[in-house]
């Protein structure tokens, strides 16, 4: 889609003949997806040292607050409970261990590869209160709210949600609004796109005067992003580009969202070092609120923290590079995690350990 203007036919010598003799574009990857990929494909490696890549608040095991890591702790304590999760978020640190460590206590955790898979697990165990750990974005809120919604038809009264959702736009809104943010673009992410919708970036340009591109996660469609935000930027010239048309429209999958209106009401949501941010979380509304396992088991979502020398809370602004961190592949490594972005296979911390770091 790019390569209209592309003189060289080579997206690398493109992006290096781009960048020559400029200042350092800088450019945040939102998501963890694209984190990830941009190590395990060697893109980063590729890149002239004049365009850096930033992490942003895009894993979402990452953004969790710790209070509702300890929430999750409680809940896992209460007897007759059953806390059903996806892998990452049995491995982070919370006051009182994990829930892994819980779980070798005697509590019972099921990890679950879909949210469908612990309505089924409620389903055949009636005997149990069964708290879904309902983490993540735009991209696996549409699923939550299908599966309460089944819960209800199906009559299923054993089943709740211990609700963490959190917005992509109301983060980078307020990661902006502090201007202290010196990032020329976002490589944004294909999978909320497909939801969301492009027009919904709109702010991003108009507002803050940031290049934007809509990326998928295969190597060749996150080049094609990077190539059309260096040109951006080159140009200075910020605009929203979709290079990933083949899944995302302007509009969004509006039957996605229609589901996530049904069961659940915008509300102010803790994000890990960032506060709370009005408007930027999800809760289940009046009509769905027998769902809650706040409401249903009394839990409370404390404080947020970073463990102790912890700087997961600036890796997820961008603010700093895993390597800043005092505890990087020390006491905090792959094995032995001391906070969520080295716990999670989205983490950038993770992502740096296990590919080797800064190029
Ligand atoms: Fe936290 Fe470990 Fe990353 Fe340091 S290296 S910021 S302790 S996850």
């Amino acid at each position: 889609m790019v390569t209209t203007k592309n003189k060289t036919g080579r997206p690398t010598e493109e992006i290096a003949r781009l960048c020559a003799g400029r200042e350092t574009i800088r450019l945040m990857e939102v998501c963890g997806t694209h984190t990830v990929s941009l190590f395990r494909s060697g893109i980063r490696s590729l890149l002239p040292p004049s365009l850096r890549l930033v992490s942003g608040p895009g894993c979402p095991v990452c953004v969790t607050s710790q209070g509702y890591i300890d929430a999750a702790l409680d809940a896992a304590g209460i007897e007759g409970v059953a806390i059903c999760t996806y892998g990452d978020m049995v491995r982070v640190p919370g006051r009182r261990g994990s829930l892994e460590q819980s779980r070798a206590r005697g509590a019972n955790i099921v990890v679950c590869y879909s949210i469908l898979d612990s309505l089924r697990y409620a389903e055949k165990h009636p005997d149990q209160q069964v708290i879904f750990l309902s983490v993540g974005f735009e991209t696996t809120a549409p699923s939550a709210a299908a599966a309460v919604i089944e819960a209800k038809r199906r009559k299923i009264d054993n089943f709740f949600l211990l609700c963490g959702h959190k917005l992509v736009m109301p983060a980078l809104n307020t990661l902006l609004a502090g201007n202290d943010l010196p990032i020329d673009g976002f490589l944004l992410p294909g999978h909320v796109s497909v939801i969301i919708g492009s027009d919904a970036y709109g702010d991003l340009v108009e507002k803050h005067g940031k290049c934007c591109v809509i990326a998928g996660f295969e190597p060749g469609q996150i080049m094609s992003g990077i190539e059309a935000l260096a040109r951006q930027a080159a140009e200075g010239s910020p605009r929203l580009e979709n290079v990933y048309g083949v899944a995302v429209t302007p509009e969004g999958n509006c039957r996605a969202r229609e589901c996530m209106e049904q069961v659940f009401e915008e509300a102010d949501a803790v994000w890990r070092a960032m506060g709370t941010i009005p408007k930027s979380g999800l809760d289940l509304n009046e009509d769905y609120r027998d769902f809650d396992a706040i409401g249903r088991f009394g839990l409370r979502i404390g404080r947020d923290y970073d463990p102790p020398g912890c700087r997961c809370g600036e890796v997820i602004q961008g603010k700093v590079e895993p390597s800043e961190c005092a505890l990087f592949g020390k006491e905090c490594t792959n094995h032995n995690p001391v906070g969520p972005c080295m716990v999670s296979s989205e983490g950038t911390c993770a992502a740096w350990y296990r590919y080797g770091g800064e190029r």
